[in-house]
């Protein structure tokens, strides 16, 4: 687990469908595009405006960087309040759960039990189920 990729909400980057499906994909088109001759032709193709510029980035920057670090909705109220609060995580908080937590564990619904996890057993044992997540091709969205 890389601490870096915590998330406030308990979410963890590295088991988001974008950093581990979207992301990866996304180079594999690239690639195959840029090898196919398309980069210098694109701009002849109807629509392809923000397509083109929208890949190249997502293949070779990447679009996300870390809940952390400020990718995501800016907007998030969770990582907002968060943040006022100074809190590393809002498993750790005083008021967890709150009302603003609740239509994102509606939402994934593994993100009551790994919460619990965080608040009972602490980042490690969380980060640990992460990580086999992750070898096992997890994704939240898969979760749905
Ligand atoms: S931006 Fe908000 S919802 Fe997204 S991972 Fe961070 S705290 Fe969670
Ligand atoms: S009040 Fe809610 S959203 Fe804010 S830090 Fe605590 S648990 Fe997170």
């Amino acid at each position: 687990m890389d601490k870096k990729y915590i998330c406030y909400c308990g979410l963890y980057c590295e088991n988001c469908a974008v950093m581990a499906k979207v992301t990866p994909a996304a180079k594999v088109l690239y690639t195959e595009m840029v090898n196919g001759g398309f980069e210098g032709i694109m701009h002849l193709i109807p629509g392809s405006e923000g397509f083109w510029p929208f890949l190249k980035s997502m293949a070779t920057e990447g679009i996300c960087v870390s809940c952390k670090e400020g990718s995501g909705d800016p907007s998030c109220a969770v990582r907002i309040c968060a943040k006022e609060k100074g809190v590393e995580v809002c498993a750790f908080c005083d008021s967890y759960p709150c009302e603003k937590l609740a239509p994102l564990c509606k939402g994934v619904p593994v993100l009551e039990h790994d919460n619990a996890l965080l608040r009972e057993k602490g980042v490690d044992a969380w980060g640990k189920l992460q990580d086999e997540r992750r070898d096992k091709g997890f994704t939240y969205a898969g979760e749905k």
